[in-house]
C-alpha cells in the first residue's frame, strides 16, 4: 500500500464522527465547531523523531494553537512507552485541539520523540473501532453493548459449565491504567481462575524474576534521571534511541559531562552510533560475554571487595563459572575478542559508579533469566548497587507495563507480588472484604498430577502464560493441567502479532468458540483467521479518554486527566470490567468498597482499596490526593534527583516511587534508588530485602556491617514480623487499632501498616537487610550458565552448552526444549533472525500504524540484511523477499542491505501486521478500522521456544532463509 500524505483538511473533515459521547450520543458541539477546533492544530503537531535526542525544539503546537479563555489545559502523560513524558493537552469545547510536550515535567523537559508529538491523533483515530462488532457469517455486523455483553457472557458461563473456569482466558494489558490493571485481576479472581496474563510476560518476565530473586525486587533501581550521576552507562540488548527516545536525553547528558557509553549488542544501532565503545555480540551470547568482562575483572582486583563481603552472598560460586570463560572460550562462543573484552570490563571498573541498562535483548531467550541474573551479578562485582549513578536501569516498554505488573495482571501473581499461595488469597479476600472460602469454591478443584501437576489446587497454581496461549488451545487435553483445554479467549489490548509462531496462531484462533477483542483498535486478532461467527470487538477508549495513575519504568507513579470523553460508542475499560462482572453476578463482590457511578467505578476508590493490600511492594502511601499534588506541581522536582525542592511535596520524590511505605498518612517520600544506604529508610533509602532465608549452606544470608544511615539495627537482620517487634521491645510502639490487625502477622501482611511504620522508625527496612544472593537455587540453573538457543547456527556449541530437557507441567503444559535441539537446522536455514524496535512504531502498532503522522514516517515492513548474505541469495537493497523459519512460517517483506548487521544475522522490526505469509488482510478489518499501514508480522516466522523460569518468548535467536520473492 502506497500511503498518500493526508492533508489537513483531509484529517479533520473525517473527525466530526468522532464526536460522540461515553453514552453513545453525540458531544454538544457541531460540525463546523469542531473543524473549526480541530483544525487549528494537526498543523502544530511535531513530528520529533526528527529532533536528534538533546536538541529539542519546542512544539509547534504551542505557537499554532490560539490558546483563549475557553482553551482548557489538561495534564496527562504519553501512552507509548514507559519513560513517561508529560503533555498538556488543549482542550476547547470538549475536543482535542492542541498539545505541547510539557516543558516543567521531570522526565522529559520538553522533549517529545515522533509518538509523543502525535497522541492527539491516538485520541481523536479516524482508523478507531467505533462501536461493538460481531462476525456474523463472516461478515462485520455493528451491535449494542447490551447485545454483545450478553450473548458474550452467556458464551462464556456455557463454557464454564462444561469445562470450568480455565477454559476462558483473561489477557489483559499494559495499556490499562493501575486502577483498570487492578480490577482486572480481582475480576479475574473473582471469575475464578489464574488464567490471566498480559505483555510483561513477553517482554520483561525474566527480568523480573531474575532480579527479584537476587536482591528482593523485580523493577528498575534507578532513573533515566539518574543516568546524570552515572559515569558509565553499560547498554545490552537496547535500543534507547530508537524504543525509548526521551531517555537518550539523559545518556547524552551524562555523556557530555564525561561519561563513558558502552553499548554492547548484535546490531550497530542509533545507540550504538554514539558509544564511546561498541562491542558486537553473536546473538544468544550474553553470557559469554558478561562472564568475560568478569573474568577481567576479578583476574585484576577490580571489584569490590568490601561490598561483596558486607552485601553480597554466592559470588564465589558465580566466579566458578566464571573461570571457565577464558578469553579464548568468550571468543569462540561469542566472536568478542580478548581485547575487546578487557577494554569493555576496564570501561565499567575504571568509571564508577556505572549503571547497566538492559531491553528485550537480554530478556527474550529461553535463557532469559539466565542473563538477567548475570548483568545483575556484574553490578554487585563493581559494588555498583544501591547507588545514585548506578543500579540496573532496566528500560520497560508499554507506559504502563511496571503497573500491569505491580498490579499482577499475569498467571503466576496476585497484586504486589504476593504469589498464589492460600496466604496471599486469604490476605487479598481480607483486603476486599469478602469471603475466602466463597472466592477459592469459585476455582476448579482437581489438581491433575497425572498429566504433571504439582498437587496444587488450579487456584495456587500459575496460569497458563499469555506466550503459551496458542497451546493452551491446541495442546492434546489430556496433557493440560486442567480440566480441559482454552475454548474462549479474551483479548484485552494485546496485539498477537507480538507473538511467535504464526501459522499455529492462526490455527489456534479458528478452533476457539469464542474470541472476543476488547481494544481501541480492531487489531490482528480481528482479521488473521477466518472465523465466521462467535467473533466479537469491543471499543475500549484510549487513555486519554479516562484518567488515574500509570507507572513509569523507574516505579514513579503518574496521575494522567481526562483530556476528551469517550469517543464514538467507546467505553473506558474499568466500565467495560465492571459490565462482565455485572453479567456474571460479581459486580457486588467487585465493588463492594468501591463506589460505582452509574457503571463506572470511582478511580479514587480504586486507590484507595489497593492502598490497603500493597504492603509488599509500597504502594501503599500514594494515595489520590498526593498524587494529584504531585501532578499539578511537576515544575518543582529536581530533574537529576526528583526530589521537590519547595513547593506542596517539598522533601518527596516525584511520583512518590515505590517502595512509598505505610499508609499515606505516614508521608513516605518515596524510594527514587532502590537499595542506597547512604540515605535513613525514611527518606528513601534502603538495603537487600531479605527474602530467602536468613541462612544457606551454614553461611549467613544476612547483611554483614551494612545497614542504612540512622538504623538503630547496625548489621544485617530478618524482615519485621510481630514476633520481631516484641523480642526488640518495640510492640508497644504500636497503637491499639494497629496491635489488633498486627498480631501474629509479618509485616507485609499486617494491614495497619504499623508493623511499617515502627519498623522505619526505628530506621529499619521493614523487608529485613540481607545479602544480594548470586544463587537461585531454586531455579533451573542456580547460577547462571550459557545455553545455546534452540534453533543456532553454532550446532557444534549445542554439545557442551545442550539446551534444557523436555518438561511437563510447566505453567500447566508440556514444554520443549532438547527434542527441539535435537535436530541441527543450519544447513537449510543459514541465518541467525533477530527483531527489535522502531522509533515511530510501538508494540504490535496498531495504535501506531493508525496514527497517519506515525504511518507517514515509516511505510514498509522490511529486514536488514548485510550485503554479503544479500549478494550470496541474489537480492539487492529495496527488493521484495520471502523470509522463512525452520518451523514453515513464512513473510514476504522488503530487503534493507546495510551493514547494520553483520554477515549471517538479519534483523527484522515487529510491529507489522495485516499481511499474513503474503496475503494482504486489509478487506478484513470492519470497515474504515484498517490500520494506514499494514505488514507481515516478523513473528509468524519466528519459533518455539520459552524461558525456563518465566516462559517468555524467544525472539532474539532464531533461524531463517532468504529469498528473492
Ligand atoms: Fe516520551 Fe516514550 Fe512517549 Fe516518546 S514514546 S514521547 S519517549 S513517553
Amino acid at each position: 500500500m502506497k500511503l498518500i500524505k493526508k492533508s489537513h483538511t483531509e484529517q479533520t473533515a473525517e473527525a466530526p464522527s468522532a464526536g460522540r459521547g461515553a453514552d453513545g450520543k453525540g458531544v454538544s458541539l457541531n460540525r463546523r465547531a469542531f473543524l473549526r477546533n480541530a483544525g487549528l492544530t494537526v498543523g502544530g503537531v511535531t513530528l520529533a523523531s526528527q529532533m536528534v535526542p538533546g536538541l529539542v525544539r519546542k512544539s509547534e503546537a504551542a505557537t499554532t494553537v490560539a490558546v483563549g479563555d475557553d482553551v482548557e489545559t489538561k495534564r496527562t502523560i504519553c501512552g507509548h512507552c514507559s519513560v513517561g513524558c508529560g503533555i498538556y493537552a488543549k482542550v476547547r469545547d470538549g475536543v482535542w485541539v492542541g498539545q505541547e510536550p510539557a516543558f516543567d515535567h521531570p522526565f522529559n523537559l520538553g522533549a517529545h520523540c515522533a509518538k509523543g508529538a502525535a497522541v492527539r491523533d491516538h485520541g481523536h483515530g479516524e482508523r478507531r473501532l467505533k462501536y461493538p462488532m460481531k462476525m456474523v457469517d463472516g461478515k462485520w455486523k455493528r451491535i449494542s453493548w447490551d447485545q454483545a455483553i450478553d450473548e458474550i457472557g452467556d458464551k462464556m458461563m456455557e463454557i464454564r459449565e462444561a469445562s470450568g473456569p480455565d477454559s476462558v482466558y483473561w489477557l489483559g494489558s499494559a495499556k490499562f491504567n493501575n486502577e483498570q490493571a487492578y480490577l482486572f485481576r480481582k475480576m479475574a479472581a473473582l471469575w475464578g481462575s489464574n488464567n490471566v496474563d498480559h505483555q510483561a510476560r513477553i517482554c520483561h518476565s525474566t527480568t523480573v524474576a531474575g532480579v527479584a530473586n537476587t536482591w528482593g525486587y523485580g523493577a528498575m533501581t534507578n532513573s533515566y534521571n539518574d543516568m546524570l550521576n552515572s559515569k558509565a552507562i553499560l547498554i545490552i540488548g537496547g535500543n534507547p534511541a530508537e524504543a525509548h527516545p526521551v531517555s537518550m536525553m539523559f545518556t547524552l547528558r551524562a555523556k557530555e559531562q564525561g561519561a563513558k557509553l558502552l553499548v554492547i549488542d548484535p546490531r550497530f544501532t542509533r545507540t550504538a552510533a554514539h558509544a564511546d565503545q561498541f562491542v558486537r555480540l553473536r546473538p544468544g551470547s550474553d553470557i559469554a560475554v558478561v562472564y568475560g568482562m568478569m573474568w577481567h575483572i576479578f583476574e585484576n582486583g577490580w571489584e569490590d571487595k568490601e561490598f561483596l563481603e558486607q552485601r553480597v552472598w554466592g559470588m564465589d560460586q558465580v566466579l566458578e563459572e566464571v573461570a571457565r570463560w577464558t578469553p579464548d572460550e568468550v571468543e569462540r562462543v561469542s566472536g568478542v575478542d580478548r581485547e575487546t573484552c578487557y577494554n569493555a570490563a576496564k570501561l565499567m571498573a575504571d568509571n564508577r559508579p556505572g549503571t547497566f541498562v538492559w531491553c528485550m535483548g537480554g530478556t527474550q531467550h529461553t535463557v532469559g533469566n539466565n542473563f538477567t541474573r548475570a548483568y545483575c551479578h556484574f553490578q554487585l562485582a563493581l559494588g555498583n548497587m544501591g547507588k545514585a549513578g548506578g543500579g540496573t536501569n532496566i528500560f520497560r516498554g508499554h507506559d504502563n507495563v511496571q503497573g500491569a505488573t505491580d498490579f499482577g495482571v499475569l498467571s503466576d501473581n496476585l497484586p504486589g507480588y504476593y504469589g498464589l499461595s492460600e496466604g496471599a488469597w486469604r490476605h487479598w479476600a481480607a483486603v476486599w472484604d469478602l469471603d475466602y472460602d466463597e472466592m477459592a469454591a469459585r476455582f476448579g478443584q482437581e489438581t491433575y498430577e497425572e498429566r504433571g501437576g504439582s498437587g496444587s489446587k488450579p487456584m495456587n497454581t500459575s496460569g497458563i502464560p499469555v506466550s503459551r496461549w496458542i497451546d493452551g488451545v491446541l495442546e492434546d487435553r489430556e496433557q493440560i493441567v486442567q480440566p480441559d483445554n482454552l475454548r474462549a479467549m479474551v483479548f484485552w489490548g494485546h496485539a498477537p502479532n507480538s507473538q511467535v509462531r504464526g501459522p499455529e496462531m492462526k490455527k489456534a484462533f479458528e478452533k476457539l468458540d469464542l474470541l472476543v477483542v476488547v481494544d481501541p483498535f480492531p487489531t490482528v486478532s480481528a482479521v488473521m483467521h477466518d472465523r465466521k461467527d462467535n467473533t466479537y470487538l469491543l471499543p475500549a477508549t484510549t487513555q486519554f479518554e479516562t484518567y488515574g495513575s500509570v507507572t513509569a519504568s523507574n516505579r514513579s507513579i503518574q496521575w494522567r486527566d481526562k483530556v476528551i470523553e469517550p469517543l464514538f460508542d467507546s467505553r473506558p475499560d474499568h466500565v467495560i470490567i465492571y459490565k462482565f462482572a455485572k453479567k456474571f453476578g460479581i459486580a457486588d463482590d467487585l465493588t463492594k468498597n468501591i463506589q460505582v457511578n452509574g457503571e463506572e467505578p470511582l478511580i479514587e476508590d480504586i486507590v484507595r482499596e489497593y492502598n490497603k493490600g500493597m504492603w509488599t511492594i509500597g504502594y501503599s502511601g500514594q494515595s489520590p490526593e498526593r498524587l494529584k499534588d504531585h501532578q499539578k506541581n511537576w515544575h518543582t522536582f529536581n530533574t537529576t534527583t526528583l526530589l521537590a525542592e519547595g513547593g506542596p511535596a517539598h522533601d518527596e520524590f516525584y511520583g512518590l516511587p515505590w517502595p512509598c511505605w505505610g499508609t499515606p498518612e505516614f508521608k513516605h517520600p518515596g524510594t527514587a534508588n532502590l537499595y542506597d544506604t547512604s540515605l535513613p529508610v525514611a527518606k528513601g533509602g534502603l538495603n537487600f530485602r531479605e527474602n530467602f532465608g536468613t541462612e544457606r549452606d551454614g553461611d549467613n544470608l544476612l547483611a554483614e556491617g551494612s545497614y542504612p544511615v540512622g538504623a538503630e539495627i547496625q548489621d544485617g537482620h530478618p524482615r519485621f514480623s510481630a514476633d520481631l517487634l516484641k523480642q526488640l521491645g518495640w510492640w508497644d510502639d504500636l497503637t491499639d487499632e494497629e496491635k489488633v490487625l498486627a498480631e501474629g502477622k509479618p509485616w507485609h501482611l499486617d494491614r495497619s501498616g504499623g508493623i511499617i511504620r515502627v519498623a522505619i522508625e526505628h530506621g529499619c527496612a521493614p523487608f529485613g537487610n540481607a545479602k544480594a544472593r548470586c544463587v537461585a537455587w531454586n531455579f533451573p540453573d542456580p547460577v547462571p550458565i550459557h545455553r545455546e538457543p534452540l534453533y543456532t547456527t553454532r550446532y557444534d556449541l549445542v554439545e557442551k552448552y545442550p539446551t534444557y530437557e523436555d518438561r511437563r507441567g510447566f505453567f500447566r503444559l508440556p514444554t520443549r526444549y532438547a527434542s527441539v535441539q535435537a535436530k541441527d537446522y543450519s544447513n537449510d536455514y543459514p541465518l541467525i533472525h533477530t527483531s527489535g524496535r522502531l522509533v515511530e512504531y510501538e508494540g504490535g502498532g496498531d495504535e501506531t500504524r493508525s496514527n497517519p503522522w506515525l504511518a507517514e514516517l515509516q511505510q514498509e515492513m522490511f529486514a536488514e540484511i548485510h550485503p554479503v548474505d544479500a549478494n550470496n541469495a541474489g537480492i539487492r537493497d529495496g527488493q521484495d523477499i520471502w523470509l522463512e523459519g525452520p518451523e514453515g512460517g513464512r513473510i514476504r517483506i522488503k530487503a534493507m542491505v546495510t551493514r547494520r548487521v553483520e554477515p549471517g544475522v538479519v534483523f527484522t522490526p515487529f510491529h507489522f501486521g495485516g499481511h499474513f505469509q503474503g496475503k494482504d488482510l486489509r478487506a478484513n478489518y470492519p470497515e474504515g478500522s484498517d490500520p494506514f499501514v499494514l505488514g507481515e508480522a516478523c513473528n509468524t516466522a519466528f519459533t518455539y521456544g520459552y524461558d525456563s523460569v518465566t516462559a517468555m518468548q524467544e525472539t532474539k535467536c532464531s533461524l531463517c532463509r532468504i529469498q528473492p520473492a
